[in-house]
């Protein structure tokens, strides 16, 4: 279909073939030739390896071994929907994009392969679009051709559905939903070669494919494991026909979310015993959702090492403003609960939330990772307390409705009634774009390149929080000498500090009591006021109560089904002492106490759960010189504290004193203990 004639050299052909992402780390052969639009000159001058250190305000280390070939990608499929809004995207120094514009923008940032979801038939029988960008195939052709223009190959993600598919909803197509099951993958053979050989015949440099949405529990209407695979199976045979019959090579995807859950390990377990043919393992990977850049790692290199596939990070996005843009609330934000902001909300975090990801993927040898929805901005800025707020949502909802620029319109209601249908809207992910409210893009859309040689950027504080501290009755004030300091790097450093002295001197350290100590935090010449909530209390002789440090080597732990783990099963800080298995959940946790001044104490510690049986055993112990004391406890729901006490204990000097907690509990039975305390009576 194209007619665009583009002069290409041998050797220019050879560095596109070299830059093409969306292929991972393997090398891939020039089949993809045939079609000169695939080899777009302009691809030709975008290699980022070997990239001295960037001018740029924002702070980025390289990533040290990184490669053109590492997949950068970027899922814009709300793209044209917010055009046709009326939507406008700006360049670096203020200028209108056109289309063109907009896409080799994103590749002289670095991203080198667009992602763009497919749905079968997204709108009602009136024709009215269900919104979310309006991505049926046109829709794919029309924004694959734009990115194929640009030099930006293209994954396509098949939801085979109507409609967002994850792991709570996999809707059947409204035209499979009564096909009988051999029908179904009949069907689903024949749209997915069909759909690509009409991208391919528009023009579109296709490289991968994901066969379904995070399938998790389900695709295409069917929850059974071994159906899910059959539909797999079928997707894959479709992939690899046309790759053939086209002489491309297009590598199979397939994606899955919750990664550092053990119901992602059973699927790659299943798809090796199902012996599925396909390329790549894919996770979305939100580290407010689903953990630490840490744990992404170690899980993709267990992924990999399970599967023998490449690995990548097919969905990954970070909040820079805790700001609402359109008037639709946003998915993630401060208020949202059971979430873990753990890098700053800013352009800089999110520059290093994007950072840490592809370091994680590179350190599991992946292949590459993909930002969604770098591009859904709001529509029209609103204001809710601008004088013409009720317009301008007016407005927005319009354009919503009209062309599916919002996430859901009221037409969806007719395919998704219960969540659609009832919270059709606008944009809930305009602060985790990379361009503001207004359209101008964000210094972190440069992230992409700005990882190949880092930047210039001197390392700095981004900012000191105010700290706690516990003393005991009786010991000599110690105030600490330095404080976390949250660092443009987005790891957090020990940097020094001066307490106030005049009011330090008048702590009285022989009374229980509560002070706040005024400090000057410095790093690199500059002061950061930070406040220390001083609390003198009576000593608490357990180390490490609220297993806030990471060295647990005081806890003796034995058992199954245990961990130190950071989630919202604590009681304060972060951390907690979780329990949960899948089998009966039996242990004991419990540390040895030297040097205790002889003296009658108090031993207490805290414990929340659920599903533990009515026979389970949960029980606070303490043994003084071989004689032991118990109190029991219990669980009765999320969050729901138990404080089990032990009062009144006489420990003699030199005592051999162990204290602990053990747990008897049926299969699936959950919960953490936390923050114990010993202290004098
Ligand atoms: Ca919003």
């Amino acid at each position: 279909m194209f007619n665009r004639k583009i002069k290409i050299t041998v050797s220019a052909l050879m560095a596109a073939v070299l830059l093409s992402g969306c292929s991972g780390n393997s090398s891939s052969d020039s089949t993809e030739n045939n079609d000169p639009v695939n080899n777009n000159v302009e691809a030709v001058s975008y290699k980022f390896e070997g990239s001295a250190a960037a001018e740029s305000e924002l702070y980025v280390e390289p990533i040290a071994g990184l490669t053109d070939s590492f997949i950068r990608g970027a899922d814009v499929s709300t793209y044209l929907s917010q055009k046709e809004s009326g939507v406008v995207y700006k360049d670096f120094d203020g200028n209108t994009l056109d289309d063109a514009g907009f896409f080799k923008l994103l590749a002289e940032s670095g991203v080198n392969c667009i992602r763009i979801r497919v749905w079968n038939d997204p709108k009602d029988i009136d024709g009215n679009t269900y919104g979310g960008g309006h991505n049926d195939l046109e829709t794919a052709v029309r924004i694959g051709k734009l990115a194929t223009e640009a030099g930006l190959p293209v994954m396509i993600d098949f939801h085979y559905s109507d409609f967002w598919a994850d792991p709570s909803k996999q809707k059947a197509p409204k035209e499979w939903a009564h096909y009988t099951f051999d029908n179904k993958k009949q069907a689903l053979f024949d749209y997915t070669k069909s759909s690509l050989k009409t991208l391919f015949d528009e023009g579109v440099n296709v490289t991968m494919v994901q066969v379904g949405n995070e399938i998790n529990n389900g695709m295409a209407g069917e929850t059974d494991l071994t159906r899910i695979n059959e539909l797999i199976a079928q997707g894959s045979a479709a992939v690899r026909e046309i790759s053939s019959e086209t002489s491309r090579e297009i590598k199979i995807v397939l994606h899955y979310t919750n990664a550092l859950e053990n119901g992602v390990i059973e699927k790659a377990n299943a798809l090796n015993a199902a012996n599925i043919d396909y390329d790549v393992f894919a996770v979305s990977f939100y580290t407010f959702w689903h953990g630490t850049a840490a744990k992404l790692t170690e899980r993709l290199k267990e992924l990999k090492e399970l599967t023998g596939k490449e690995v990548i990070v097919a969905e990954t996005s970070y909040i820079y403003t805790d700001n609402d843009g359109d008037g639709n609330a946003n998915s993630v934000s401060t208020e949202s609960t059971g979430i873990a902001l753990d890098y700053d909300i800013s352009v800089q975090g999110q520059a290093n939330e994007v950072r840490d990801i592809m370091q994680s993927v590179k350190n599991a040898d992946g292949s590459g990772v993909f930002y969604w929805e770098p591009a859904w901005i709001p529509v029209e800025v609103y204001d809710p307390n601008a004088a013409n707020a009720a317009e301008v949502l007016e407005r927005n909802r319009t354009a919503w409705e009209t062309y599916g620029s919002g996430w859901a319109s009221s037409a969806a209601k007719t395919y998704d009634p219960s969540d659609a249908g009832v919270y059709f809207g606008g944009s809930a992910w305009d602060n985790q774009a990379m361009f503001d409210f207004n359209g101008a893009p964000l210094e972190s859309l440069r992230i992409f390149k700005y990882v190949f040689g880092g930047t210039t950027a001197k390392l700095e504080t981004v900012r000191v929080d105010n700290i706690s501290h516990e003393s005991g009755i009786g010991q000599p004030l110690s105030l600490p000498e330095t404080v976390p300091a949250l660092m443009n790097s987005g790891a957090y450093s020990d940097i020094p500090v001066v307490w106030n002295s005049e009011q330090s001197a008048a702590v009285n350290t022989d009374e229980a009591n509560i002070y706040e100590i005024d400090g000057k935090a410095a790093f690199d010449g500059t002061d950061y006021p930070v406040k220390c909530a001083l609390e003198i209390k009576k000593i608490n002789y357990i180390k490490n109560p609220g297993f806030e440090d990471l060295d647990m080597s005081v806890w003796a732990i034995n058992g199954n089904g245990v961990a130190r783990e950071q989630d919202n099963n604590k009681r304060s800080g972060l951390f907690s002492l979780k329990f949960w298995d899948d089998k009966p959940v039996q242990f004991t946790a419990e540390q040895t106490i030297t040097g205790i001044p002889a003296g009658t104490y108090d031993l207490g510690a805290y414990l929340q759960g659920g599903d533990a049986g009515s026979k389970s055993v949960f029980e606070l112990y303490i043994t003084v010189n071989g004689s032991t004391l118990t109190a029991p406890s219990k669980v009765s729901s999320w969050q729901n504290w138990d404080n089990p006490v032990i009062n009144g204990v006489e420990i003699p000097e030199g005592a051999e004193v162990v204290i602990g907690v053990k747990v008897d509990a049926q299969a699936k039975a959950w919960g953490a203990w936390d923050d114990f305390s010993l202290t004098e009576s």
